[in-house]
């Protein structure tokens, strides 16, 4: 084998790819991981997680991945830095284009994960950073003491609105219905915390700002379609999710939203290319099922493998 030719190529270092690296190496596959940011995945801009198994009391997100990563490298996976811009299917071999150059795999692990969704307001890219976050994890601290707001109903709108609340003198979670989302145990959470005040049946149809940034938002009910305005200093958004995996379009059969679609052993539409964690079309979404698919990819990868 060259420098560029590896039995698995894993593309995307969360906690699926993790998973899989640890499996593919352990097996003794030659196997890289391309990362384009730094590892771990969505789950580094979490601070507390609850429910994946073996940490009674909860565990940082980042420390969590950083267990997840020592482990993973223990048994001989390769990292490289940079973006796959491009995979094409040579049957036996799949070219993959990494930062300009071509690398070879006999197989493929796709767990690019997924990324914030955009409201999709005219002058939101603008007042991103300036007011408007996709992250209160990472941006929270910033508004201390003034009013911000958070748009969604689930899960991350529902954590995300409690972290707010040590920092902000008040958090507007707005929400497009009368019901959230959200399970029930952080629903009576919401519902405890004196500085949450949920809007229901809201969208924000506006973003007001001046020369420094936002400063405020226009809502419109989704009852009566009646408008008013929310004086606001941050902006957070977490509206769900969509799938990176724009880059296969063409190549791996997908969903209408961009999801990969595979069976239930992780096998795309191409064989020897398989997804696992967010980006593959699935009921649900945890650390814990993108660890499953982690590991099931890479088992299956192992056997294809033996099988050419
Ligand atoms: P989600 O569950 O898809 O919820 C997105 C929320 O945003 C929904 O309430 C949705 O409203 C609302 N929304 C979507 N598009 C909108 C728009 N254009 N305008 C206004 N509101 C909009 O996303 P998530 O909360 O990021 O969670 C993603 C996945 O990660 C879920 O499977 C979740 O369970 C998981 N997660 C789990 C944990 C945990 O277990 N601790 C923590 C975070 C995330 P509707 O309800 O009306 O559709």
């Amino acid at each position: 084998m060259t420098d560029r030719q590896y039995d698995v190529i894993i593309v995307g270092g969360g906690p699926a790819g993790l998973t899989a690296g640890l499996y593919c190496s352990r097996a003794k596959l030659r196997t890289l991981l391309v990362e384009r940011m730094i590892q771990g995945g969505q789950v580094m801009t979490t601070t507390q997680v609850e429910n994946y198994p073996g940490f009674p009391g909860g565990v940082d997100g980042p420390e969590l991945m950083q267990r997840f990563q020592e482990h993973s490298h223990e048994f001989g996976l390769e990292d490289l830095a940079g973006e796959v811009e491009q995979l094409e299917d040579r049957g036996e071999a799949k070219a993959l284009t990494i930062n300009g150059e071509t690398y070879l795999a006999r197989a493929v692990i796709v767990a690019t994960g997924a990324e914030p969704r955009k409201l999709g307001l005219a002058n939101e890219a603008e007042l991103t950073g300036r007011g408007v976050s996709y992250c209160a994890t990472c941006d929270g601290a910033f508004f201390r003491n003034v009013p911000v707001g958070i748009v969604g109903g689930g899960d991350t709108a529902a954590e995300e609105a409690m972290f707010l609340s040590r920092f902000a003198s008040r958090v507007y979670l707005i929400h497009r219905r009368d019901q959230l989302r959200a399970t029930k145990v952080l629903q009576d959470r919401l519902a405890a915390n004196p500085k949450i005040e949920i809007v229901w049946n809201a969208t924000v149809s506006g973003l007001r700002s001046d020369n420094r940034g936002l400063t405020g938002i226009e809502l419109t009910d989704t009852v009566d379609g009646s408008r008013r305005e929310l004086e606001l200093a941050g902006l957070f958004m977490a509206i769900g999710v969509q799938p990176k995996a724009q880059f296969l379009r063409q190549v791996l059969q997908q969903d209408g939203s961009g999801y990969i679609l595979t069976d239930a052993d992780c096998r795309t539409s191409i064989p020897g290319v398989f997804a696992a964690g967010d980006v593959r079309k699935k009921e649900l979404k945890q650390i814990a099922t993108a660890v499953g698919d982690g590991a099931l990819a890479a088992i299956m990868a192992e056997k294809y493998l033996e099988s050419l």
